[in-house]
């Protein structure tokens, strides 16, 4: 078996990756600082020893220990605080050179602070306080050096500077990416939303004809009849059936039944307005719902319809297939008050139409008291 490739490792948290580099490239800017601090006070090597063990190896300690923490962001908060806590003993180790003092508190702070807000300012200062506190009490009486060279204020003021600059391009690196990434859900989300209700007009349309399904039917009826109810408006149904249908497809073949089928189709929702319904319900079968339309008004777009379809001449192979349909009409309410009333008035309006012959339209007759003949009106 080979032994997994270094890359394969999980990335570490992005806290503990972030405090890394700025441990590493900062420790190593502040102990250059210090150093040359302590070079001009010809320090004891005790000092420079711990210069070595604070600014060198604990960055290297923190970074092991958060890296194998079970929560490496909680890790990398104990870490700066760790950080002030030791910065607060190097103040009171050096009798608070003001400068010096000033950049660890500022890093230490705006470094805590990124994480945990105004809270982790607060801390930072608090641990900082008491590392210089403790520093006092174990060094004795500390002798209050507030003042640096030139050289070592102005390189305070270059490091304090550089970790400021470096801060803020993390933030608006950080800023930008939310940004980016946060753009980029929303355009998938959109892409979503639009295969969601492509999916949606999918499930209630019939792919032959792109017509609305019987199961789209279904529901926009009883809405429609909803709506007419409250409104008190007419509403017309009309059941189309294509005749001799089955005689188009044993002489040209399917593929030609259905060019005639998507030609009836496309007449169909030439004819209708926009907020009528146009649906293939069977193999030849149509049904058309149209809101606030009187039987005669039904009537006479049925009419429009048959001829139209008369006339037309699909051409198909070679051929020039012609066909006529029938047309039975129910209206709300005179023909009935829920969907299955009204579907079995036209249903019985269009076997009247064919039984009549075939090639017309007719309108259910008008139920009352005593029961009506089959049909009323024959085109
Ligand atoms: P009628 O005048 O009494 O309505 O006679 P018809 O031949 O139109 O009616 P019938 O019910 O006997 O035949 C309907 C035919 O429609 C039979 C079936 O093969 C055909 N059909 C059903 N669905 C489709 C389809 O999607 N495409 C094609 N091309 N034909 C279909
Ligand atoms: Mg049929
Ligand atoms: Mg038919």
């Amino acid at each position: 078996m080979t032994a997994a490739p270094d890359d394969a490792a999980p990335r570490p948290h992005w806290a503990v990756r972030m405090n890394r580099r700025n441990r590493s490239v900062f420790f190593a800017l502040l102990a250059g600082v210090i150093g040359v601090h302590l070079f001009e006070h010809q320090a004891p090597t005790s000092a420079w020893l711990a210069l070595a063990l604070q600014f060198a190896l604990y960055p290297q300690l923190v970074y092991w220990r958060a890296l194998r923490h079970a929560q490496p962001r909680e890790a990398e908060v104990q870490n700066m605080m760790l950080d002030g806590f030791c910065f607060g003993l190097w103040s009171a180790g050096l009798g608070f050179p003001l400068w010096i003092s000033f950049i660890l508190f500022a890093g230490a702070c705006v470094n805590l602070t990124v994480f945990m807000g105004l809270r982790g300012g607060l801390m930072e200062t608090a641990v900082m306080a008491a590392g210089g506190l403790l520093g006092t009490l174990l060094l004795g009486p500390v002798t209050w050096k507030p003042g640096t060279s030139l050289l070592v204020s102005f390189l305070c003021m270059a490091v304090l500077t550089g970790f400021l600059v470096v801060f803020a391009r993390d933030g608006f690196l950080r800023a930008r990416d939310q940004y980016e990434s946060r753009a980029q859900t929303l355009r998938q989300l959109e892409e979503i939303r639009l295969l969601q209700s492509r999916l949606q007009d999918l499930a209630l349309r019939d792919p032959l004809t792109g017509l609305f399904n019987r199961r789209h039917l279904d529901e926009a009826l009883a809405a429609a009849l909803s709506a007419a109810q409250r409104s008190g408006q007419p509403l017309a149904l009309l059941m189309i059936d294509i005749d001799h249908f089955k005689q188009i497809n044993d002489t040209h073949g399917h593929p030609a039944g259905d060019a005639m089928l998507q030609a009836l189709a496309t007449l169909m929702q030439d004819q209708v307005r926009p907020d009528d319904l146009a649906c293939r319900v069977g193999g030849e079968e149509f049904v058309l719902v149209l809101r606030n339309t009187s039987a005669e008004a039904a009537q006479a777009i049925a009419q429009r319809l048959r001829l139209g379809f008369e006339g037309l001449a699909v051409a198909h192979g070679g051929a020039m297939l012609q066909a006529t349909l029938s047309c039975g009409i129910a209206c709300f309410a005179q023909h009935g008050r829920d969907a299955r009333a009204l579907t079995a008035a036209a249903d019985a309006a269009l076997y009247a139409a064919k039984v009549a012959g075939r090639n017309r339209v007719v309108v259910a007759p008008p139920v009352g008291p005593q029961d009506a003949p089959a049909a009323a009106y024959f085109a």
